[in-house]
């Protein structure tokens, strides 16, 4: 067995309470050393309140896991390369393409392992489909993506303010999906992207994109989805449908289901970042960043209904 790899988690918040810390614990690749967060703390371990006086202790600590908002995202990672760490990013990667980029060439300079996760991409489903599409002709894709706001987002002011995504919050993890299981690149064509009237970010979008082979793509997100929540992609091909639902953890060919199994979304992330740390590697695609970036720079933009939490 190989040595465990000691760990910093930043930004004690609702993933890192939901996933970090239980697939840190579960996996046999990290030992959690250290909890820096402003008002979280982590029992049992050292518990910081500031990442520049944490980074200034030089504690040892290998690497660190980032679950911050992005706002904060690209001055933390840039800190904690220049200071020797390999960093693991919570998805988006950043609040623009320029700072993700930035990233990963301080990284590559720095010689350190950059890993910028999309947690969708290792839901069950995804690893299959992209399998079975890699020699298939692509008809064409539908996204829907549907989910309750307040559910899942409570209380969470970043995420309508400047760099907090909006409904490309969840959006994103459905691009993040496409890019991987859709060879080629993907072109964004036109979109509408509803704004709250007390809002500064969307809470529905509607994107038409389309594959390199011409292919119609679209997608539908929407926040104010109550009831049944929905997170589907669908794709139409020459040879039957593919459907991925519940955000890649079911996968359906012409209507019958290929998978099964409990969700390893997070244990997936430590276990590339484990195996990228010992292989001197990163994984940087910006891909979905790079659609939500093109989705708002060639959008309409529609005022909606005030919304409240
Ligand atoms: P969250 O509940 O707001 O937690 C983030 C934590 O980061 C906060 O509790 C806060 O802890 C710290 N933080 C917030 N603003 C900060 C700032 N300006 N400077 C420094 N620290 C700050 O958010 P979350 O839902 O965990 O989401 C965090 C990231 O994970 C986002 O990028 C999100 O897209 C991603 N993500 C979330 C989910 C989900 O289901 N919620 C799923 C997958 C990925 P302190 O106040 O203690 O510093």
């Amino acid at each position: 067995m190989q040595d465990r790899i000691s760990i910093a988690l930043v930004g004690i918040g609702k993933i890192a309470r939901d996933q970090h810390i239980p697939s840190i614990a579960e996996g046999s690749d990290f030992d959690l050393k250290a909890a820096v967060s402003r008002h979280g703390k982590v029992e049992g371990i050292e518990n910081h309140t500031d990442f520049g006086a944490f980074l200034a202790t030089r504690s040892g600590i290998r690497a660190v896991s980032l679950c911050t908002p992005p706002e904060v995202r690209f001055d933390m990672a840039r800190k904690a390369i220049a200071a020797g760490h390999d960093v693991l990013m919570e998805k988006p990667p950043a609040t623009t393409l320029g700072e993700a980029e930035a990233l990963a060439d301080l990284a590559r300079e720095a010689g350190v392992t950059l890993f910028a996760t999309w947690h969708s991409r290792f839901a069950l489903g995804v690893a299959p489909a992209k399998a079975w599409l890699a020699d298939k002709a692509i008809r064409s894709i539908s996204i829907v993506w549907k989910e309750d706001v307040r559910r899942w987002h409570p209380g969470q002011a970043w995420i309508w303010e400047p760099g907090g995504f909006g409904v490309f919050d969840p959006g994103i993890n459905a691009l993040s999906i496409l890019t991987e299981i859709v060879p080629g690149r993907i072109l964004v064509e036109k979109a509408s992207l509803s704004f709250p009237a007390n809002r500064k970010q969307p809470i529905a979008a509607d994107i038409a994109m389309r594959t390199l082979s011409d292919a119609p793509v679209s997608a539908v997100f929407d926040w104010r989805q109550e009831g049944p929540q929905t997170w589907d992609i669908t794709v139409e091909t020459d040879q039957g449908t593919l459907r991925l639902s519940k955000g890649g953890a079911e996968l359906f060919f012409d209507g019958i289901e290929n998978t099964a199994g409990p969700d390893r979304e997070y244990a997936g992330i430590y276990e590339r970042f484990a195996a990228l740390i010992r292989a001197r590697q990163s994984d940087v695609d910006f891909q979905p960043l790079r659609l939500v970036a093109d989705a708002f720079l060639c959008a309409e933009r529609l005022e909606v209904e005030a919304f409240e939490d």
